[in-house]
């Protein structure tokens, strides 16, 4: 039997999807692993939709938490490039087989083997649990380093939203050339960052949103170049083809037919978001455009560490919401809501005694 150590968290117990204070065990750190004391943790969509067995794979309970940052506390005799006190983060990947296509062509996000950093299973055997605890053992190959500069609250939604919308851009050339038209389906956790992500890196940015109301701050806080309402035929015919790629972030339920209008001939839509039902797809935008729709899920850990490091270069975080370890339901019923500017973060470590 292999030794384990106490940990503290919050867990959801049934579909009700109310958390709790819970007791559970994690590993004691392996020859390949880092123990990681857990200072902040984003709350994201997935979170939601994993409390309430959205899904139908939930396995309670279940200590949700994949937006994980915190300080190394200890490291395996197997492990090189990390040190004890540094900033690191864990984000959805807690083990891949390291030994398919995938895996060695540094896509292990896409290995068929993948286990997530909760409600998975790592290679011993043993559930994963995620952040929202006290600490967490993370072999050290799906842990990032991040910048000195980047305050922690702030950069751990990097680590699910973040490398979401970074990943897509990157593979779609927008890293290497500037002036690019970049659109933003949504803005939420995902949204707000990929328009970040877009004015830094030097593009054209238009958001195009259900709500009039977030206008104003997609142009005047986040500085996106354009809005553009969904619901008004107008504003979407004035842009039409105008678009090189588009950032789908939605989860709701929505016809993508008028937003494939707004690509480029040859353009590509790249879906980040996972909408309840399967998507309803006209013929006539893609066959008439040579369009493109694809998906993407997260990153590999090396486009993480790349992503970091940008965002370090570019002084650019998330827009929090911090909340204490008491205010953990209330979050995420509010994210449920679409009540948030833009992402919510737990103060793990104020909330737990040391
Ligand atoms: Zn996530
Ligand atoms: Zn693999």
């Amino acid at each position: 039997m292999a030794h384990t150590r106490t940990a503290s968290g919050w867990a959801a117990h049934d579909p009700s999807g109310v958390v709790a204070p819970y007791t559970f065990k994690r590993r004691e750190n392996g020859p390949t692993d880092v123990t990681i004391k857990i200072l902040y943790c984003g709350i994201c969509h997935t979170d939601v939709h994993h409390v309430k067995n959205d899904w139908g794979s939930t396995m309670y309970p279940v200590v949700p938490g994949h937006e994980i940052v915190g300080i190394v506390t200890e490291i395996g005799g197997g492990v090189a490039g990390f040190e004890v006190g540094e900033r690191v983060g864990v984000g959805c990947l807690a083990a891949t087989c390291l030994d398919c296509e995938m895996c060695r062509d540094g896509q292990e996000n896409y290995c068929d083997k993948v286990q997530f950093v909760y409600n998975g299973f790592f290679w011993d055997g043993t559930v994963t649990y995620g952040g929202y605890s006290d600490f967490i053992v993370a072999d050290h190959r799906y842990v990032v380093r991040i910048p000195e500069n980047l305050p922690l609250d702030a950069a751990a939604p990097l680590l699910c939203a973040g490398i979401t919308v970074f990943a897509p851009m990157k593979d779609h050339g927008l890293l290497e050339t500037p002036g690019m038209r970049l659109g933003v389906v949504g803005l939420g956790g995902l949204g707000h960052v990929a328009v970040k992500f877009g004015k830094s890196l030097g593009h054209h940015v238009a958001v195009i949103s259900t709500s009039p109301s977030k206008e104003a701050e997609a142009k005047q806080k986040l500085g996106a170049d354009d809005f553009i309402l969904s619901s008004d035929p107008k504003q979407m015919m004035a842009r039409a083809r105008s678009m090189d790629l588009i950032v789908n972030t939605v989860s709701a339920n929505h016809f993508i037919g008028p937003i494939m209008e707004l690509l480029k001939p040859k353009g590509t839509m790249v879906l980040v978001g996972a909408p309840q039902k399967p998507l309803e797809l006209p013929w006539q935008p893609l066959i008439f455009g040579k369009r493109v729709i694809k998906g993407s899920m997260i990153g590999s850990i090396k486009e993480t560490q790349e992503m970091m490091d940008f965002c370090g270069k570019h002084n650019l975080t998330c827009d929090v919401e911090v909340v204490s370890t008491r205010r953990i339901n209330e979050a995420l019923q509010r994210l449920a809501d679409n009540d948030v500017k833009y992402r919510f973060v737990i103060d793990i470590a104020g909330g737990i005694e040391s």
